[in-house]
């Protein structure tokens, strides 16, 4: 038998990703809601960001573990979602001096899950000595590309993001193969990961605008991992 974690935040997680679609599969207006299932948008099992997650039915989630729905096709579901709930619409200068890892719905900032069903067949992806072994640093990876699409989507509007080319020119710049993602990068390189997507973050034109008046954009790895610590306590 299978030991399973108890995950705190898990039915509230649920709830909010139900509402968030209208208890709805946002793929294919499947409505047999108790069967939905959470799928991680990045790939990364442990990246539980509200962000991150989308609940949807069953169907759709295997056509994208398949590559039949393309990550950029999930992404820009998740945000057409956020759109169209007025009331927590994305507001991207809100959280940028807060220590915490961003979130674009403000108020879900702490939302985290340990342990969801989904997860499990995807761990094995990632071996040991690859970033997407070690949790906290996939995490902040996740977090610093969440950033820079974030600081992007400001410079060039929602509707024109590629949300597929960061990812992709990240792993041609750490020469990492197609069917593999940024997480499979040795962990060896997770400094100088950190330090060029940061880079890249401070090149966008609102990273540029905050840096220059001084304004935090994103965490430290140090500042990262103390506020991530509450966390799991
Ligand atoms: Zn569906």
């Amino acid at each position: 038998m299978n030991k399973r974690k108890t995950i705190p935040q898990q039915n509230k997680v649920r709830s909010i990703l139900q509402q968030e679609i209208n208890s709805c599969c946002p793929f294919c207006e499947n409505n047999d809601v108790g069967h939905f299932e959470i799928h991680h948008i990045d790939e990364n099992p442990s990246n539980n960001d509200i962000n991150n997650l989308i609940l949807l039915c069953p169907i759709c989630h295997s056509k994208i573990t398949k590559g039949d729905i393309p990550q950029s096709e999930v992404r820009k579901k998740k945000l057409k979602i956020y759109s169209s709930t007025p009331e927590k619409k994305p507001t991207q200068i809100f959280y940028i001096n807060s220590n915490r890892a961003p979130s674009i719905m403000g108020n879900n900032n702490k939302v985290t899950i340990k342990n969801v069903k989904s997860t499990k067949a995807k761990k094995s992806k990632y071996p040991e000595g690859c970033i997407g072994y070690e949790n906290l640093k996939a995490n902040y990876v996740s977090y610093l590309i969440t950033r820079y699409h974030e600081c992007k989507e400001y410079e060039v509007g929602k509707a024109q993001m590629n949300y597929a080319m960061f990812s992709s020119h990240l792993k041609k710049q750490f020469k990492i193969g197609k069917t593999r993602t940024i997480y499979n990068v040795p962990v060896e390189r997770f400094d100088e990961l950190a330090a060029y997507i940061q880079s890249r973050i401070l090149k966008t034109k609102l990273g540029n605008i905050l840096n220059s008046r001084n304004q935090k954009i994103f965490s430290s790895f140090q500042e990262y991992k103390k506020d991530q610590s509450g966390n799991y306590t």
